[in-house]
């Protein structure tokens, strides 16, 4: 399941696709339970930057300080990755992988429990989906992407 929610699918790989079929930045698919993310079109200063934040910094953890950066000042950041309203696309696609439907599936309003401990109410998509982000982030989701962004850059 996806880390700390109720879900019915197992964590969906996330991958960096060469070639992109679709008009979308980022999308999810049922069958092979991957999300895809088009790197393409990504602005070299944002590209340049995650390097530095991510990589030659050496971090070993991510920091509140490199968050702040990212959100202020990083336009890849700010489109996949960070806790917005509307939510961001990495939030929207993991909400789609835990209720495992595509991205040609529902945006549904839900009236469900989403993790241990939550209580039922009714979310629009964009609302469960951020709930959903914030658990997932509270397990350590950055931490991982800063180990994965060492092959990503
Ligand atoms: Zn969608």
């Amino acid at each position: 399941m996806i880390v700390g929610t109720f879900s019915k699918k197992d964590p969906p790989t996330i991958i960096l696709v060469e070639e992109n079929k679709t008009s979308a930045a980022a999308w999810y698919d049922m069958t092979s339970n991957i999300i895809s993310i088009d790197p393409n079109g990504w602005e070299g200063k944002d590209v340049v930057m995650m390097e530095k934040v991510f990589i030659l910094d050496k971090p070993t953890e991510i920091t509140s300080d490199m968050l702040d950066r990212l959100d202020s000042e990083n336009q890849i950041w700010n489109k996949l990755f960070s806790l917005h309203y509307p939510t961001t696309f990495l939030p929207h696609e993991i909400e789609h992988a835990r209720r495992g439907n595509s991205f040609h599936g529902s945006h549904d309003s839900i009236n469900d429990r989403l993790f241990p401990g939550d209580q039922e109410q009714n979310r629009s998509f964009n609302q469960s989906s951020n709930a959903v982000y914030e658990r997932v982030m509270a397990n350590g989701f950055y931490d991982h992407l800063l180990k994965a962004a060492v092959s990503i850059f």
